[in-house]
């Protein structure tokens, strides 16, 4: 039978056609003054989003290479630094920080765990010389969906003069995240997830602090340099030659998101991602994160004993046209996720938990049909009533 494609994996998200409808313009010349005055109010705007003063830095790229980005632009071969890890994308940031000969250890958490602020606080307490220049850690883990504490885990830093470089491409403008009141040093993040448009632009914001350690950084940059990117924003512009087309995405992205509001959105992905969890537990399914970390925009599904995680995904996709993603590394199989980041509705929620019924029975779970939709659909009209 004709399928729908149906996008609900963790990045790239579902790209409003508002916005795809605003990308679909000719270029213009990215050193004249139309394309100052889009870039000037899109990176206004951004700072709201970061909930900072500091500059936004804008590059073309994925959202690896602002990972890699954050750490060239502040550390110097040698440097020890923490890297916090909860999964793969903690994971992948100390490795980064390893190619380019940071000194790094280590703080490991179960996966289906957050990072303790116990913990930090105190490796960070035995490190009495402040050898440890910087803490690398995950906003939002998308490999395991659990959402690490951010604001915790920077109190933990207490007065260690570690930087503190987060991750929050899965998170930011989807799950609040305040820059500079919870004095983080160096934000970054990727346009595929919250903020609704392509893959393809990434951002990085970095603290006054952060600013200082670049000036004594000597780790190799030349295209992810941030002073360069910083020196071309004053003129309103890019060192080199920005992909136009996202740029007019973001700036509808961002008006959608201003009318929505940034707490109603907040609200709506925390909504949503309770409602989804109700219903899949109603169907009888075991959930990776606990409902303390549980992230709000991408939930982790054990499968099933005897039916792997990989011919769920594979039957919602061939029967119903649905995309979900499956586990990555040790969770290879034993675990399939639902995104629900950025332009998400009450309406994804319904659809997939049924879906996943069907899918379920055909494939031999015993599932009473509409328990899970049942259980989400009063946990609806109850948020409704509140
Ligand atoms: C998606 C993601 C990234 C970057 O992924 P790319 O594929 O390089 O865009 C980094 N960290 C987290 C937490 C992510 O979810």
């Amino acid at each position: 039978m004709l399928t729908k494609p149906y996008l609900m994996v963790p990045g790239p998200t579902v790209v409003p056609e508002r916005v795809l409808a605003a990308m679909n313009r000719p270029m213009i010349n990215h050193r004249g003054p139309q394309y100052e005055q889009m870039f000037r109010s899109i990176v206004e705007k951004m700072k709201s989003v970061f909930q900072t003063a500091h500059d936004v830095l804008v590059f073309p790229t994925a959202g690896t290479g602002m990972m890699e980005a954050a750490i060239v632009n502040v550390l110097s071969p040698g440097d020890k630094v923490l890297a916090v890890s909860i999964g793969v994308f903690g994971d992948r940031l100390a490795q980064i920080a390893r190619e380019f000969k940071a000194e790094v250890e280590t703080l490991n958490f179960a996966w289906g765990q957050s990072a303790s602020p116990e913990v930090l606080a105190q490796r960070l307490a035995q490190d009495t010389n402040n050898e440890i220049k910087a803490i690398l850690i995950t906003h939002n883990e998308t490999s395991t969906a659990v959402t690490n504490d951010i604001e915790a885990l920077a109190k933990a830093r207490g007065n260690h003069p570690a930087l503190l470089i987060v991750d929050a491409v899965s998170s930011l403008g989807a799950i609040p995240l305040k820059t500079d009141e919870w004095g983080l040093d160096v934000v970054f993040t990727g346009s595929q997830k919250g903020l609704m448009i392509p893959p393809g632009l990434g951002f990085m914001v970095l603290s006054e602090r952060a600013w200082q350690a670049n000036k004594q950084s000597t780790m190799p940059k030349y295209y992810w340099d941030a002073r360069k990117t910083q020196k071309s924003l004053l003129k309103g512009q890019n060192p080199y030659t920005p992909p136009v087309s996202l740029l007019y995405g973001l700036q509808e992205a961002l008006l959608m998101m201003e009318e929505e509001g940034y707490e109603k959105i907040f609200s709506r992905h925390r909504l949503l991602a309770n409602v989804l969890r109700q219903g899949l537990k109603a169907i009888g399914l075991e959930l990776l994160a606990n409902d303390h970390n549980a992230s709000p925009v991408v939930t982790a599904v054990k499968a099933p004993v005897g039916i792997g995680g990989k011919s769920i995904q594979k039957y919602m996709r061939e029967f119903y046209g649905i995309t979900i993603a499956g586990g990555q590394q040790d969770l290879e199989n034993k675990i399939f996720r639902i995104g629900h980041l950025g332009y998400v509705a009450q309406v994804d929620v319904l659809i997939v938990l049924s879906f996943l019924e069907m899918t379920l029975l055909t494939l031999g779970f015993p599932v009473e049909l509409g328990a899970g939709v049942k259980c989400a659909q009063q946990a609806l009209l109850n948020s409704e009533k509140q």
